[in-house]
């Protein structure tokens, strides 16, 4: 029997440390506030059958993903819990997410419409939440009138539909000023207001933080929070960083081995392009991850690594699958290489990457593709 991989290039996902950040974050909120724990993108490149597992044995109530098909995956693996698809599924398939018992966004009333012919009646029903747009200008509806109608609709056919929820998305909230955040609580408050008066009764369920809102502004958590990267031990923003007091421990780390280390002479070439030559004699090691690992080439430009616990420069050119660093002395084939992570007192944060990659930090373990295996511990 094959093994599950055999290359010496890893990604480890440290599920104790997302366990220890659900709880945290769980702890930090106003008592009975509902976590749901985002784990779209395959949990933000960490895993999504295992990070879902581990943040609903550590409190969490709800999973949230962007698309159906990441809905879907958790059923299969055996995954009971409520789950919330985020974003936008097409209307033919309302039927697939009631027989997995999937929760679906709906912000349009069109959208009902066209999923009525696809919904049976009796055997249960289809479970919505309402999206409402206050200010992100992405998914959801924006004016009274469009909420009116859409529940309207949902009303008309409540056998076939269940409005559990209705939530928001806080444009600013990984940000310092506060005045549009503030604006958009007003609306969504506004929206609430008339909804409950509509329906008699509030939804059950009603949402508007992701990780940057429960961390900061915890008068904004109704009764669910969604939190994604902070559960991944990753701040929300590095302009709020210093602001966050729950201790987070970040889960991601990547590795890998050299496979090969020579001595090069003066005026030697690295790469493709040789746009790197050695200056003197010295030496350079091979490493068996590149831009096909998701390791972009960016990296190149100031990216350093970890060998035997001491920063290595990356030189030249990433190339698709192997990229070259220069060490210090001989390392011998096998010697472990942390990209991403500690060795001894230095570490390579996932926030370094970003800023280097002049990106966020929530890119980072996403970009790591599929080729690069996720080992738990
Ligand atoms: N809610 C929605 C609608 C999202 O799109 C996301 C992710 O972008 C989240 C919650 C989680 O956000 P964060 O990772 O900042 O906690």
């Amino acid at each position: 029997k094959l093994r599950e991989f055999y290359r010496d290039t890893w990604a480890e996902v440290n599920l104790n440390a997302i366990e220890e950040n659900v709880q945290a974050i769980k702890k930090s909120l106003p008592d009975g506030v509902a976590y749901m724990a985002v784990v779209k993108a395959n949990a933000y490149g960490h895993g999504a059958v295992d990070v879902a597992r581990s943040a609903l044995k550590a409190g969490a109530s709800y999973l949230g993903v962007a698309i159906l098909d990441e809905a879907l995956a958790l059923r299969q693996a055996g995954i009971e819990a409520p789950i919330l698809v985020l974003g936008y599924v097409r209307p033919a398939d309302a039927a697939l997410a009631k027989k997995y018992n999937i929760t679906l966004t709906v912000f349009q009333k069109d959208w009902v419409k066209d999923a009525l012919p696809h919904l049976e009646e009796g055997n249960g029903k289809l479970n919505l939440h309402l999206k409402i747009d206050t200010g992100m200008g992405r998914i959801g509806f924006r004016t009274e009138d469009e909420g009116r109608e859409l529940l309207g609709f949902l009303r008309h056919n409540s056998s076939l539909f269940e409005v559990e929820g209705a939530y928001t998305h806080f444009a600013t909230a990984d940000e310092k000023g506060r005045s549009y955040i503030d604006e958009q609580h007003r609306t969504f408050e506004q929206f609430l207001g008339w909804m409950k008066a509509e329906l008699k009764t509030a939804p059950p369920c009603i949402h508007s933080g992701n990780s940057a809102t429960a961390l900061r502004y915890k008068e904004y958590s109704y009764n669910m929070v969604r939190v994604g990267i902070s559960m991944y031990g990753l701040a929300p923003s590095e302009e709020v960083k210093e602001e966050i007091e729950v201790p987070l421990k970040e889960a991601f780390s990547l590795h890998s081995r050299v496979t090969h280390c020579k001595k090069l002479s003066e005026g030697d070439g690295v790469s493709y392009g040789a746009t790197y030559r050695a200056e003197k004699e010295e030496w350079v090691a091979t490493i068996p991850i590149g831009y096909a690992d998701g390791w972009i080439r960016a990296n190149a430009n100031g990216g350093e690594v970890l060998v035997n616990g001491r920063r290595a420069p990356i030189i030249g050119r990433i190339c698709m699958d192997q990229l070259m660093i220069a060490v210090h002395e001989n390392v011998p084939v096998g010697t472990k290489v942390t990209l991403i992570g500690s060795q001894g007192a230095e570490t390579v944060s996932a926030d370094e990457v970003a800023r280097r990659l002049g990106t966020i930090n929530y890119e980072i373990p996403c970009m790591i593709s599929y080729r690069v295996p996720r080992a738990i511990y």
